[in-house]
């Protein structure tokens, strides 16, 4: 299996776990842009957001749900940011669906 967060959801690679449950698993970022910055995977390969579908989407619903709550884990009180980057021009780098949630500050607005 050649993706990275695959292989972190079967535990052959280590992450800092903040969550997991039957749909998901939320770990800290190696590299976090903010104080607060967690990625969210749902446990079933998908390369992004253009190709949820079927089964797939309940995954990624499901992922969306617990948002809040991983958030709250980390200490979040006063918002945050999600991101999912799709592609090449949207800045992809792992080609495994996933959500950044990104805070522990007051986050910048530049977007580009
Ligand atoms: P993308 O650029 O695809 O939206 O986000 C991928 C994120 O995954 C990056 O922020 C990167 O720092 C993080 N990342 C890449 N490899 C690993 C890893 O092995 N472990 C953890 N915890 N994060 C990773
Ligand atoms: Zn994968």
């Amino acid at each position: 299996m050649d993706c990275i967060f695959c292989r972190i959801i079967a535990g052959e690679l280590p992450s800092n776990k903040v969550y997991e449950d039957e749909k998901i698993l939320a770990f800290r970022d190696i590299a976090p842009i903010s104080p607060v910055h967690v990625i969210v995977v749902p446990k079933i390969h998908m390369d992004s957001l253009n190709d949820i579908g079927g089964d797939s989407a309940g995954y990624a619903c499901h992922a969306l749900k617990k948002l809040p709550e991983i958030a709250a884990i980390e200490g979040t009180t006063d918002g945050y940011r999600v991101v999912s980057n799709i592609g090449e021009n949207g800045g992809q780098s792992v080609r495994h669906l996933h959500f950044h949630i990104i805070g522990g500050k007051k986050l910048g607005v530049n977007f580009a």
